[in-house]
């Protein structure tokens, strides 16, 4: 009989730890290199100890391995690349590279026609005054590199506060290593994501939209499938997700964030989402697929990666996730809650964490309401 497959991942976090999660009823076993002892992959699976640029620890955790993927879109291109000469890396090395760096990313959306905020290349301090002209204010100074949870990047009101902004990012040295974007800043109604999963074998699948809810930067709440979406939104989205995995060569879950900026609503069938960034990995937009689609983002990102068909991305009925950020809400609270379903990452409260979540589960849209209202209630 031929032995369970083992999934090599780059990443320890939360993430890792809920694709080990859904591994295990398929008999896929994982094994996770992260620095950290007490990370949060490790409590459920096997773990190396180890930093992500260690020759050695990279050799361990491919040892006897059939697949790596990551879970971390920072960990080091070059250990993914050494790694990708003795077995496969999905997704590709490209789409990890691609996501490292916004200037890639949006030269990737303009080269495959995906509607982006206007943006200018920024390498320079003396680059911003012609920058601003160009996109006008109010403006976003983005880090090229880097950035997660809206870290690194500065508003611009007016011209006068570019040394200002620069400045934010910048080292000790005055230089932002890696240089920056500046972004048009885009006055949206609400924010769309949509997680699109490819196969090694080329099959595709696309979870219904979602609408997330962001404060400080940091993702709050999801609500799937999105309300009020119009057919020409889900063919924006599905087609730019689709367009960028055959560009990347890509195999795994993918997930595209968007601004829906309402413009033209009611008036004709063009699509208003503008696209912001990717991620090329299972994503916090997609953890209410655990209980509320048919098949999990985890476990369709691992069929995936080891080009086993997929599973159906439809939802099942309406869903609710909301993080549990800088420390967890009362278990008896949670689960006195109808159709709540809680996930703790066993990771240490710290303010801005994220520590776990919560998913609410109902059938019709409005009765996800009223269990919302009752949820936040218990948790305050
Ligand atoms: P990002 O790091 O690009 O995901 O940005 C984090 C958050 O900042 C987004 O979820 C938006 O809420 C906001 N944001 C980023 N870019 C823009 C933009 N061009 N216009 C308006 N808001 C933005």
């Amino acid at each position: 009989m031929p032995s369970d497959p083992l999934v090599a991942i780059l990443g320890g976090g939360q993430l890792g730890r809920m694709l080990a999660l859904a591994g295990a009823p398929l008999g896929v076993r994982c094994r996770v290199l992260d620095p950290l002892r007490a990370c949060s992959a490790g409590q459920v699976t096997e773990h190396v100890v180890g930093g992500y640029t260690d020759p050695q620890a990279l050799a361990r955790l491919a040892d006897g391995a059939d697949v790596v993927t990551y879970e971390w879109e920072n960990v080091p291109v070059d250990s993914a690349r050494a790694l990708e000469g003795r077995l496969p890396v999905h997704p590709s090395c490209a789409a990890l590279e691609t996501a490292q760096d916004r200037l890639h990313e949006r030269e990737l959306f303009e080269r495959l026609g995906i509607a982006t905020p206007e943006w200018r290349a920024v390498d320079r301090p003396a680059d911003l005054p012609s920058a601003i002209e160009a996109v006008g204010t109010p403006a976003l100074l983005k880090a090229r590199r880097g950035g997660y949870d809206g870290k690194g990047q500065v508003p611009i009101e007016s011209p006068g506060d570019a040394e200002r902004a620069w400045a934010a990012l910048a080292n000790d040295e005055g230089d932002v290593p890696g240089g920056a974007v500046l972004d048009a800043f885009v006055a949206f109604e609400r924010e769309l994501s949509v997680l699109g999963v490819r196969s090694t074998a080329g099959e595709t699948g696309f979870y219904p939209l979602v609408q997330n809810t962001h404060r400080g930067g940091i993702l709050r709440l999801s609500r799937a499938p999105a309300r009020g979406v119009r057919d020409a939104d889900v063919r924006t989205a599905c087609d730019a997700a689709a367009a960028i995995m055959d560009e990347l060569d890509y195999a795994g879950v993918l997930a595209v964030e968007f601004f829906d900026t309402g413009a033209g609503a009611g008036a004709g069938s063009s699509s208003r989402l503008i696209a912001n960034e990717i991620a090329p990995r299972v994503h916090n937009s997609g953890h209410w697929t655990i209980e509320g689609a048919v098949t999990s983002q985890f476990e369709n990102h691992l069929r995936a990666i080891l080009g086993l068909p997929l599973g159906s991305c439809a939802a099942r009925g309406h869903s609710a996730m909301v993080n549990a950020i800088g420390d967890l809400p009362r278990r008896a609270g949670v689960l006195a809650v109808p159709g709540a379903a809680m996930h703790v990452y066993g990771k240490d409260p710290r303010p801005g964490r994220k520590v776990g979540h919560v998913t609410i589960t109902a059938s019709e849209a409005d009765e996800l309401d009223a269990l919302l209202e009752r949820y936040t209630r218990v948790v305050g």
